[in-house]
């Protein structure tokens, strides 16, 4: 029997989303696909830039991952997808969890991996989850 629900973690600020989610497709074979993406929050202590100033470049941040993610589902013709705020690694598996996925696709490296076999945020992953993961290996140009 194949997976039934799977979530796809992609970053929308990286240029290797489109690969890995069709790459999920192609593997999905009737499951039920989400796609999803972690927006990061960046501490910051300095005094040059306002709270506010901050909270409101993060909005946009969170609104331009949204609008590139769902314009990404769109193409692919993905109804499912979801935009969280948090670390990357633990936002994936407290969102894999809640949504009783039975398998993870992700990217084997992007912005924080590269040279390495698998990146930070793929690493975090393999080691705290409770489903089966699928990497999909990202050559050189797609990071
Ligand atoms: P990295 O840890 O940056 O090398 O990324 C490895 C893979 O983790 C990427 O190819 C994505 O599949 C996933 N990933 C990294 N950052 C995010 C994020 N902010 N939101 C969702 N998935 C992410």
């Amino acid at each position: 029997m194949g997976y039934s629900r799977i979530v796809v973690a992609l970053d929308m600020a990286s240029g290797n989303a489109e690969m890995i989610l069709q790459r999920a497709l192609q593997f999905a074979n009737g499951a039920k696909v989400t796609a999803m993406h972690v927006v990061e929050r960046h501490p910051y202590s300095g005094d040059e830039v306002s709270f506010q100033t901050l909270s409101s470049l993060h909005e946009r941040v969170m609104q331009e991952g949204a609008q590139r993610l769902a314009a990404l589902c769109a193409s692919a013709g993905i109804e499912r997808h979801a935009v969280l705020e948090g670390r990357p690694a633990s936002e994936i598996l407290r969102y894999a969890e809640a949504q009783g996925a039975d398998l993870i696709i992700m990217g084997t490296h992007g912005r924080s991996g590269w040279q390495r076999i698998l990146g930070s945020t793929a690493n975090a992953v393999l080691h705290g989850a409770k489903t089966d993961i699928l990497t999909v290996l990202l050559p050189d140009g797609e990071r």
